[in-house]
């Protein structure tokens, strides 16, 4: 097989469906759990050790595990993979040998063509481009080159997937509607973080998963970071019964203010835990309301749970405000403000994967979408500027 693949720009993965692999669920059932997973574990924490580790496994087993898991994965979780557009600029030459960058476009669907280039689709598939949506600005090209273009970088663009475009949209704007993205600032936030002289298959950002090498790599065990991440209304029905249920009597009520006999953290006033506990890890939230009373009373309330729901997991896992809606019918006082307080806990700690907890079921796409607003931060900041700076000129203009 020659060529190389290149990636989505947002979300790191795949621009083509038969990129991703399922293994026969036979040869699965002999398997050590996630081998291949492990083994790039290994061969990252470990580079002069990992070989050795690796030997009591023979290649017949690691070869078949570099295959998602049918069982977890459904063909039907993976179709939003053959969606792809790309974004690009109109550009030109000028005389002095510079480039002047006019308008920002979207390419009319197509698939990645394993030799650098983005190739328009053109085939009596359901996913044809058609002309109905052409950007008024797209150069209509046949191809496009991704992230290089030989020995410089103009005229090139950044392969997506829709659905990564709309994740895009929410990061920036907290509502999936792609058309409030602006084209032009946001090509010029891509370039920032693109390294045509790198490996070149996607851009400098952190994805959360396995660096991805000349061919995408099916690591069993981590078959979410290819799980729709889409927003999907019916997806409440199937979380909802994922949220585990109360403990049959969870203490509620108890004071044990008379036994503090010293709490330095009894000085921060509310307002200042407002303000410290969104940039807290949960473990590390736990821990200080373990490490003082004061603070484990002035966090009980269901208003403060709420807050901290709207700050953290809420931007990622938005389907969570109405899981609390739905939790919190019914109940009132004090198992209220536990309900939320474990809501908030398990939306955090469900939807990351840990070596001590695969993500599986509906939670894989809230776990895929999380990774990908992580992936992306690092462009808001840089497409606001542009943006900011965009509206000055046209300010000053006038
Ligand atoms: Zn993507």
């Amino acid at each position: 097989m020659g060529g190389w693949h290149r990636y989505c720009a947002i979300c790191g993965g795949p621009l083509n469906l038969f990129d991703v692999e399922f293994a026969n669920p036979a040869a699965l059932a002999n398997l050590p759990k996630h081998a291949a997973l492990n083994e790039r574990r290994l061969r990252e924490e470990k580079p002069m050790g990992w070989e050795e580790e690796m030997k009591k496994f023979d290649h017949a087993t690691l070869d078949a595990s570099y295959q998602y898991d049918p069982a977890v994965l459904d063909k039907t979780d993976i179709e939003w993979l053959g969606f792809c557009r790309a974004l690009g600029r109109c550009y030109e030459e000028l005389e002095n040998g510079k480039p002047e960058y006019g308008k920002g476009y979207i390419t009319r669907r197509g698939t990645y063509g394993l030799y650098g280039e983005f190739v328009i689709s053109r085939d009596e598939s359901e996913n044809e481009s058609s002309d109905a949506d052409i950007d008024p600005n797209d150069p209509l090209q046949d191809s496009y080159e991704c992230y290089e273009h030989g020995a410089d970088e103009d005229g090139i663009v950044f392969p997506f997937h829709e659905t990564c475009f709309s994740i895009l949209a929410l990061a920036i704007y907290d509502e999936p509607t792609p058309t409030r993205i602006d084209k032009e600032a946001m090509y010029t936030a891509m370039k920032v973080f693109n390294d045509p002289h790198g490996h070149g298959n996607y851009l400098e950002l952190d994805y959360g998963m396995g660096e991805q090498e000349q061919y995408w790599t099916c690591y069993h065990g981590e078959e979410y970071v290819v799980c729709d991440p889409a927003l999907k209304n019916n997806l409440i029905s199937r979380l909802l019964p994922l949220f585990p249920p109360p403990a049959p009597k969870p203490i509620i009520g108890l004071s044990l203010n008379h036994k503090v006999r010293s709490d330095p953290f009894s000085k921060l006033p509310y307002d200042i835990l407002l303000t410290i506990f969104p940039y807290l890890s949960p473990t590390s939230a736990l821990a200080l309301m373990c490490a003082s009373w004061h603070v484990h009373t002035q966090t009980r309330s269901f208003k403060f749970w709420e807050w901290m729901i709207r700050t953290r997991p809420l931007k990622w896992f938005p389907e969570v405000a109405e899981i609390l809606e739905k939790l919190v019918e019914n109940i009132s006082g004090e198992m209220r403000d536990v309900e939320a307080r474990r809501l908030f806990l398990w939306a955090e700690f469900a939807t990351v994967q840990t070596r001590d907890w695969t993500v599986t079921g509906p939670l894989m796409g809230i776990a895929n979408r999380r990774r990908i607003m992580k992936a992306i931060q690092p462009i808001v900041p840089v497409y606001l500027a542009e943006l900011q700076k965009a509206e000055a000129g046209q300010n000053g203009s006038e």
